[in-house]
C-alpha cells in the first residue's frame, strides 16, 4: 500500500456521502482519498443501515425540479434554504443515474411514487435490522471498489482536525496513539467533510437540542459523532438551525429487544389515531408526522412515558400499510401491543389514568365527527395526516419512544457545497456534504424530513465536480 499523504481532495468519511463525493472526484482526474474511522469492509454507518429510498420528501427524485422545489418548501414548512433546495431539486435526477452508472441497481416499488429508486437487492419487509447484503450495503461496497479502481484511496483511520493556513483549509490530522502521538498529517487541495451528523454524541445532542440521548432510542449506527461539526467550527464555519432531528415513533421495548428497530416504525398507529401520555392525556399535534411527533417526545420530561392509542380499524387499516408494518411486525418481533375490549380496560391494564384517557378519546372522536380538531388543545391537524376515528374495539395501546436516526442541522453550506464562514463567506477549500450539514431539511417543530440519502449522492456529487472546477482553474 502506497504512503502516499498529499491528495488534492481528502473526504472525512466513507457513508454514501463520501464515497460519492470521492468517486466523481476520481472520475474528474483527482487524485483522492477517504478518511474512514470504521474498520473492516462493512464499516458500520447509517448509509449501509438505511432503507434505501432514494426519494425527496417522499416523492420521485426524477420529477421535474420545479416541482421538487415546492415539494421541498411544503416539506419544510418554507425553511429549507432556497439556494440548497434548488441545487438538489437540479441534481438529484442526474445523481439517481449517475449512481446507476456506478453500478447501484434499483428496483421499484409498484404505484408508490416515493419508492421508485430503492437499492436493490431490498430490505425483506421484517422487523429488526438487517443490513447485510441489501441494497445500500452493496452499493457502499461498488463504490469502494470504484473508487480503488480509479487510484482512490479509502484509509481507515480517524480524522482528528483541519489544517489551515491563512484561514484556508489545507489538510487533515488524523489518526495517532490514545496518548495523542504518531498523527499522520495528510494535506489537501480541498477537503470535503461527510461524517454523518452528531446524532452519537450525547453532550452535543444535550446542548443543541435540550435532549437526554438515554431517553430516545438511536436508530442508527451511532456512528455520527459531531467531529466535523468542531473541526469546521475551529475554522469558524456557520451552523444551520440545530435543534430537530430525524426520526420516528418506535415501540419503547427498543431499549431491550433489538428485533423492534428501527423497524417497524409505529407513525401510522400514532399518527392516525391518538398519542398520550402516562396521565392519560394528548400533548402534540399528531396530525403533523411522525417525525414531528417523535421530536416532541423527545424534549417531553419524561420522553419514556408515551403511548399510541388506536382501535381495531386502524390497526387492521394503516396499520397494514407502512413498508414494514407494525402489523403484524412488531408483534412478530415480540413488541408490547396490549388490547382491550374497552378504554378502561386498557386503561387497567397499562397503568394509564383512566377517567383523563376515556375523556381525551371522546373529545377526540367529538372533534373528529364535529369538524373541530383546530379546538383541541393541543390542536389536531387533519393533513398531512388524516385523522381516523378511535372506535371499534378492541382498543390497543403500545407503548412507544422516539427514535433518533441523524440530526437535521449541521455546518451550513452553500449550493456547490461549500462550507460558509461567520461572515458570510465560503471558507477556502473546505466542503461538506450529507447528513453533517443543515440548512435543507427540519421544518418548524421538526417536521421537515427531505432524505438523507439523495441529499448525499447529489451534494457529493456537486462538492466534487465544483472541487474539480476550481482546481482545474
Ligand atoms: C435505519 C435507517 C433507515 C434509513 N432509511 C433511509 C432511506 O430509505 N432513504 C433515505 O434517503 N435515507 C434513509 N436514512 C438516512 C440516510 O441513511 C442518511 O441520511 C445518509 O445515509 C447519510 O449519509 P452520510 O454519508 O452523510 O453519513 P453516514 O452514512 O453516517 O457516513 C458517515 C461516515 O463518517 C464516518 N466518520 C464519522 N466521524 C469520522 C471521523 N472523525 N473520521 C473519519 N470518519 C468519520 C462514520 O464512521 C461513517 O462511516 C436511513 C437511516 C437509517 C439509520
Amino acid at each position: 500500500m502506497s504512503n502516499e499523504t498529499n491528495f488534492d481532495v481528502v473526504i472525512i468519511g466513507g457513508g454514501i456521502a463520501g464515497l460519492a463525493t470521492a468517486n466523481r472526484a476520481a472520475q474528474q482526474g483527482l487524485k483522492v482519498a477517504v478518511l474512514e474511522r470504521g474498520q473492516g469492509p462493512q464499516y458500520l454507518c447509517n448509509s449501509r443501515y438505511s432503507g434505501g429510498v432514494l426519494h425527496i420528501a417522499m416523492h420521485n427524485a426524477k420529477d421535474p425540479p420545479e416541482s421538487l422545489m415546492e415539494v421541498i418548501k411544503t416539506a419544510t414548512n418554507g425553511k429549507a434554504d432556497p439556494e440548497l433546495a434548488r441545487a438538489l431539486a437540479t441534481t438529484a435526477g442526474r445523481a439517481i443515474d449517475w449512481l446507476q452508472s456506478e453500478g447501484a441497481k434499483y428496483i421499484r416499488v409498484g404505484n408508490i411514487v416515493w419508492q421508485q429508486h430503492v437499492l436493490a437487492p431490498p430490505r425483506p419487509i421484517v422487523a429488526g435490522l438487517d443490513w447485510k447484503g441489501r441494497g445500500p450495503d452493496v452499493t457502499l461496497r461498488q463504490l469502494v471498489a470504484n473508487l480503488q479502481k480509479r487510484g482512490g484511496r479509502l484509509i481507515q483511520t480517524p480524522a482528528l482536525s483541519l489544517m489551515e493556513r491563512e484561514g484556508r483549509c489545507v489538510g487533515v490530522e488524523a489518526g495517532g496513539n490514545e496518548e495523542g502521538a504518531n498523527k499522520e498529517q495528510f494535506t489537501a487541495r480541498a477537503v470535503v467533510l461527510a461524517d454523518g451528523g452528531y446524532q452519537g454524541n450525547a453532550a452535543l445532542v444535550r446542548e443543541h437540542m435540550g435532549i437526554d440521548l438515554a431517553k430516545v432510542k438511536t436508530r442508527g449506527a451511532g456512528t455520527g459523532i459531531g467531529d466535523g461539526m468542531r473541526m469546521a467550527r475551529e475554522l469558524d464555519a456557520r451552523f444551520s438551525d440545530l435543534q430537530y432531528f430525524y426520526g420516528h415513533m418506535l415501540s419503547r421495548d427498543a431499549f431491550t429487544n433489538d428485533k423492534v428497530w428501527p423497524y417497524p416504525q409505529l407513525d401510522e398507529l400514532g399518527t392516525v389515531g391518538i398519542v398520550v401520555n402516562d396521565a392519560g392525556e394528548r400533548f402534540v399535534d399528531e396530525g403533523q408526522g411522525g417525525v414531528f411527533v417523535a421530536n416532541t417526545i423527545a424534549r417531553l420530561p419524561n420522553p419514556l412515558s408515551t403511548w399510541a392509542i388506536l382501535d381495531e380499524a386502524i390497526w387492521a387499516g394503516p396499520g397494514r400499510t407502512a413498508r414494514i408494518p407494525a402489523n403484524p411486525q412488531l408483534a412478530n418481533a415480540g413488541g408490547t401491543i396490549i388490547k382491550a375490549a374497552t378504554l378502561a380496560e386498557l386503561a387497567a391494564k397499562t397503568g394509564i389514568a383512566r377517567e383523563p384517557l376515556e375523556r381525551t378519546v371522546a373529545a377526540y372522536n367529538a372533534a373528529l365527527a364535529n369538524n373541530t380538531l383546530a379546538q383541541l388543545a393541543p390542536a389536531r391537524s387533519d393533513q398531512p395526516i388524516k385523522p381516523a376515528v378511535i372506535a371499534k374495539p378492541p382498543y390497543y395501546a403500545v407503548p412507544i419512544c422516539a427514535g433518533m436516526t441523524y440530526t437535521f442541522g449541521g455546518i451550513f453550506t452553500d449550493g456547490d457545497a461549500r462550507v460558509m464562514s461567520t461572515r458570510g463567506a465560503p471558507i477556502e477549500g473546505l466542503y461538506a456534504v450529507g447528513a453533517t450539514t443543515g440548512g435543507l431539511e427540519g421544518g418548524v417543530g421538526g417536521g421537515g424530513y427531505v432524505g438523507g440519502l439523495i441529499k448525499g449522492v447529489s451534494f457529493g456529487m456537486r462538492a466534487a465536480e465544483h472541487i474539480a472546477q476550481t482546481l482545474k482553474g
